[in-house]
């Protein structure tokens, strides 16, 4: 039987950008897994709930799309764009990760 997996297209990727006032500060900003790699973007995180996300499919055959999967599944269960969250059944709401990646 197949585990089904987390699959999730779209992260946010750290970037830097010139300060008002000199000097340069980070941002997160979204974009597709596959863009982020093109860019050759280093540091990644869930754009949801801001937890740590594994990269998948980076050597990928040509055809598959990378992903991303939340490292936590504590995260998966509380966040938006979680499999686990979207699975249950209790109503629950969607909160940030416990362990945001700054
Ligand atoms: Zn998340």
């Amino acid at each position: 039987m197949a585990v089904e997996r987390e699959k999730i297209y779209e992260c946010e990727v750290k970037r830097r950008r010139v300060k008002v006032g000199g000097g340069y500060e980070p941002f997160w900003k979204v974009k597709t897994v596959a863009e982020a790699l093109v860019d050759a973007d280093t540091e990644f995180r869930c754009k949801d709930c801001g937890g740590a996300v594994k990269l998948m499919g980076r050597n990928a055959k040509t055809g598959t799309t990378p992903y991303v999967e939340h490292k936590l599944p504590a995260d998966s269960e509380f966040c938006l764009g979680g499999m686990l969250f979207k699975k249950a059944t209790d109503g629950r709401e969607a909160k940030a990760s416990a362990h945001p990646v700054e």
